[in-house]
């Protein structure tokens, strides 16, 4: 239920001290809002899980919860742990590395690696022979990527969008890359380091995915929660993240993040904003006025919501593209037009787009921009946001979507057979007008 925050009434007011917690980690707090913007009572709910079905947690704020039911929900979220710990699957990697190919299997059923003493328990189940090396090093193949639509959908970076992050990384300098969530960067970054002797760059995995930590050490990947910035593993697996965090020999760290579209915007940017924070406490002096470097890849129409939270960040034209995406498939110019983007702290200029990809730089916005973004003089900006080539209207004073028109009746463009209904911009968590959500004072994330 949770996750549905923005949708019937239900706003989220963020982490709270003192939370209970799911196997998920601490619950986050959300309240009920009526039509007048009225507050209505305050509730848990898993941070997580949008589908009650995958996890159920609900407890009023004010709910008194009995000795008995604590104790129950205890032993529920430990029982909901992965079944062998990440130490344990280290242990398990290594002495299946040592198999012969014939003997490399991996349960599909089960996602798991299995030892051939385990091959009994899973018989009636199909599995894959002959785990080869190159498999084992791109985890991301061989595991079937999560396809609940709801908690967890994984896509998976096309090869063509995961070798640009990559090579801008190399060219901007980046030695170390915390790839929140993105586990095909990881495994392309990883794999590359374990073959090519020059190759410098270290990444560290932070995905609530368990089964990746069958592949990858406690160096290389912590499970993490990043809608309550929860690490499974504890204080050893922060320090962790804080060790690979400090920049030795300015050895300079980029975070990517590339987070389920569901997600609520302002939970994820309350997180990765404690994570700004722990690459600042790792560092001297040099970070003082500075944030860690940062690649949020989420779909344009969340520019502003991003905004709202990171000012200091851009959007870029550049397009993200997946290789199991079903939503966006090839758009009318025969080319895949996918809405997401990257949203960074890095200077625009500095992030060089494809030119044979049909990207070009606007010496006016320092920036590249699509082929299709014209740079309009009225607003003195390339102003197009999906790649089409969008149109000024006076009366807004904006650039607007191609297939928009200025409407009287609501003083503003929308779309030709929209409805005249008026909504006033109030803030949804309180109801006042002035200001947006994310900036409400009952907020309790700063
Ligand atoms: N394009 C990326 C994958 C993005 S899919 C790539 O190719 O590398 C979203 C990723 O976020 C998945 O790996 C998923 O396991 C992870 N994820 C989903 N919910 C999460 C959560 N609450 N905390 C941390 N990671 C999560
Ligand atoms: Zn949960
Ligand atoms: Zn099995
Ligand atoms: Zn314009
Ligand atoms: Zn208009």
């Amino acid at each position: 239920a949770a996750r549905a925050a923005g949708l019937g009434g239900i706003a989220l007011l963020g982490p709270a001290p003192g939370a209970p917690s799911c196997p998920h980690g601490p619950a986050l707090l959300f309240v009920k809002t009526s039509q007048g913007g009225e507050e209505g009572r305050r509730f848990y709910a898993c941070s997580a899980c949008r589908d009650r079905k995958d996890c159920n947690f609900f407890q009023w704020e004010d709910e008194k919860v009995s000795e008995t039911r604590l104790a129950a929900r205890e032993e529920y979220n430990r029982n909901h742990q992965p079944s062998f710990t990440h130490r344990q699957n280290v242990e398990r990697y290594k002495n299946f590395v040592l198999l012969p190919l014939s003997k490399r299997r991996f349960c599909q059923e089960c996602q798991q690696l299995l030892l051939p003493e385990e091959w009994e328990k899973h018989s009636d189940h199909q599995f894959l022979c002959d785990i080869s090396t190159a498999q084992l090093r791109s985890p991301s193949q061989l595991l079937y990527p999560l396809e609940n639509k709801k908690t967890n959908a994984q896509y998976l970076f096309a090869d063509r969008s995961c070798q640009f992050l990559l090579k801008l990384f190399t060219d901007l300098g980046f030695r170390r890359v915390l790839s929140v969530g993105t586990p095909r960067l990881h495994e392309m970054i990883q794999s590359k380091a374990s073959q090519e002797k020059d190759f410098r760059i270290r990444s560290l995995l932070l995905d609530i995915d368990f089964r990746y930590s069958q592949f990858y050490t406690e160096d290389e990947f912590c499970h993490y929660n990043m809608f309550n910035d929860y690490f499974f593993g504890g204080e050893a697996a922060r320090e962790t993240c804080k060790r690979f965090l400090y920049e030795d020999n300015d050895e300079r760290v980029i975070m990517v993040t590339d987070p389920p579209f569901g997600g609520l915007v302002e939970a994820l940017a309350c997180s990765f904003k404690k994570l700004m924070t722990m690459w600042k406490e790792t560092g001297k002096e040099g970070h003082d006025n500075k944030e860690m470097p940062m690649f949020w890849i989420f779909p344009y129409f969340f520019e502003s919501r991003i905004l709202d939270f990171f000012p200091s960040f851009s959007m870029m034209d550049y397009q993200v593209d997946y290789d199991n995406h079903a939503l966006y498939k090839h758009g009318k110019t025969g080319r895949r037009q996918s809405p997401v983007r990257i949203f960074t702290n890095l200077t625009p200029s500095m992030i060089v787009l494809p030119v044979e990809e049909g990207y070009r730089f606007c010496t006016v916005c320092q920036r590249y921009v699509s082929s299709g973004n014209q740079h309009c003089e009225m607003c003195n900006s390339c102003t197009s946001k999906d790649g089409r080539r969008w149109k000024h209207c006076v009366l807004c004073k904006k650039c607007v979507k191609p297939s928009w028109f200025h409407c009287n009746n609501c003083n503003c463009c929308a779309l030709q057979n929209h409805s005249c209904e008026k909504t006033d911009a109030a803030c949804f968590v309180c109801g006042k007008a002035g200001h947006k959500r994310s900036a409400c004072p009952s907020l309790s994330c700063t």
